[in-house]
């Protein structure tokens, strides 16, 4: 990674005395004006124009108070959160994550990232995030839909198809989807489909959206190995977390012709020689919403369920961290390129901490940061709004294929991008200088709005 140029240094403290207390949301700006350098050198005017100082400052966004009422009839006050960061590619787009690490700093990291990624797609797609610090884990169907309605009953009013349009992220899948389109409907009156992606697929929903972040992030290194002369098979991979795109993506490297020998969740990890077993890891993550425990007791035979050290410490060719930031450290790093492991992609969003990201490079692992790999999800719900405004219905196939068209897309301009400016291979730089000219460029032509 390189270093921030003095010219934008002065920018960058700005930023950080303008947003206190936000890490996430200042480890993501740095991240990207450390790119910047080669960029204002060879085009003054981006920084002429102050262009990069309104792309660190949100459109717009709201915070407000979730009430909610638990399963014992005991009040319950969230906060929820929309960050608008920016519309001047279209629509402000991007996910709802519930967590209980959920504020400010954290939706705003998020979104920042989400303009990147969203102009990497090259479909015509704004930058925004939200959530709220609810914790679904362990509350019933019921607490869920209320949850949801009451959120939505406040941001009904900020979205909609030309708007804003939301999606899902940690802790809003499809079920959560439904609740919350069901009350935009209910208080619109309205059928708006291309309000809200991630839709089941009876109600609007789009065929591989469900599997898209993941199928992604794997078309992606296959891209990466390509380009290398090489392909998935035979290969091993290590999958962080067992969410919907860890799920996937483990999916899509069998189907390649890779093994995922070990995948995770906050209660440690589980390695399985044979490759994990995806119908059972399915059936325990996504119908029971159970544990990785339950998935080695039931697989018995040679797997083993750790719960201290790392699912980095698992010697791998190809590593996919595909849990949450800043979930691949120094540490970790240092044990991926001891164990000899190729290439690392970000399914998640900013999964590696900049120290990390230079053990890995000095290492020669390739690195593939998440505005690029994991680009694919929100692609595919372009693809969905796509559909939504034409009233059609796409076949999975069909769908697939538009996806991995966007993923090879998206990996060529990376090189291409990080050639012109000198930088080979670096596919960090690639994708933050292509992205930024196309937004910056987008923006100037907008006017001072
Ligand atoms: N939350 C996903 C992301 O990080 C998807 C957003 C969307 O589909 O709008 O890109």
């Amino acid at each position: 990674m390189a270093e921030m140029v003095p010219e934008l240094g002065g920018l960058f403290d700005e930023v950080i005395a303008r947003n206190p207390g936000e890490a996430e949301f200042h480890q993501a700006t740095r991240e990207v004006f450390e790119s910047l350098g080669p960029v204002v050198a060879k085009h003054p005017h981006y920084l002429d124009t102050e262009v990069i100082r309104r792309l660190c400052e949100p459109e717009r966004q709201i915070i407000f108070r979730v009430p909610w009422t638990d399963d014992r009839g005991q009040v319950q006050i969230n906060r929820g959160f929309r960050v608008e960061f920016n519309s001047a590619l279209g629509p402000f787009k991007g996910g709802l994550r519930f967590h209980p690490s959920v504020y400010l700093g954290i939706v705003k990291f998020l979104g920042f990232e989400q303009i990147f990624k969203n102009a990497l797609t090259g479909l015509p797609i704004g930058g925004g995030k939200g959530g709220a610090d609810f914790d679904p884990k362990g509350r019933s169907d019921a607490e869920v839909m209320r949850f949801c309605q009451s959120f939505m009953t406040e941001l009904y009013r900020h979205i909609g198809e030309y708007t804003d349009v939301p999606a899902g992220d940690i802790g809003v899948g499809g079920r959560e989807i439904g609740y919350l389109f069901g009350q935009y409907k209910r208080i619109t009156n309205r059928y708006e489909s291309g309000v809200l992606t991630g839709k089941g697929l009876a109600w609007g929903g789009s065929q591989v959206r469900t599997e898209a972040t993941g199928y992604g992030v794997v078309f992606f290194v296959r891209e990466i190995l390509a380009a290398q002369g090489k392909s998935f098979e035979g290969r091993r991979a290590v999958v962080s977390g067992s969410g919907n795109v860890a799920i996937y993506a483990i999916e899509k490297v069998h189907e390649l012709g890779g093994k995922v020998v070990a995948c995770s969740d906050s209660s440690g990890y589980v390695v399985d020689e044979a490759g994990i077993d995806l119908e059972l890891l399915k059936e325990i993550k996504l119908r029971d919403r159970g544990r990785i425990a339950d998935y080695v007791a039931a697989r018995g035979g040679n797997a083993r369920l750790i719960t201290g050290g790392s699912v980095w410490d698992v010697p791998t060719d190809v590593a996919l961290p595909c849990a949450t930031q800043n979930e691949l450290g120094a540490d970790a790093a240092r044990a991926l390129v001891g164990n000899g492991c190729r290439i690392v992609a970000e399914g998640a969003n900013m999964p590696t901490t900049p120290e990390a990201i230079k053990i890995l490079a000095a290492g020669g692992v390739t690195f593939a940061p998440g505005k690029a790999a994991n680009a694919g999800g929100v692609a595919t719900s372009a693809l969905e709004m796509q559909q939504n405004a034409s009233r059609d219905s796409w076949t999975f196939a069909h769908t697939e294929d538009r996806l991995s068209e966007i993923m090879g897309a998206i990996h060529a301009r990376c090189l291409e991008t990080a050639d012109e400016y000198g930088l080979p291979g670096d596919y960090v730089a690639g994708a933050n200088i292509a992205a930024f000219t196309h937004v910056a460029d987008a923006m100037l032509a907008l006017g001072v709005i």
